[in-house]
């Protein structure tokens, strides 16, 4: 699909000027609209590990503290 940047009406592929505008059309991607910010996996294993050591630093701390105590 096609779009005039000047009246932002829309064509098809095989258009190349607007006739109203005489401006060239400019190619429109539909099939990836805007691109979202996505999370990666990765960030949600880091954050999983960050949360399971210091999981294990608190266990930890506790059974040396409850030993000592
Ligand atoms: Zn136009």
């Amino acid at each position: 699909m096609k779009i005039c940047p000047i009246c932002k009406t829309k064509f098809d592929d095989s258009a190349e000027f607007c006739p109203q505008c005489k401006a060239q059309l400019e190619e429109v991607k539909t099939a990836a609209p805007q691109k979202k910010e996505k999370i990666p996996k990765s960030f949600w294993f880091t954050i999983l590990g960050v949360f399971g050591f210091i999981l294990l630093v608190i266990l930890v701390y506790n059974i040396i503290y409850a030993g000592v105590a």
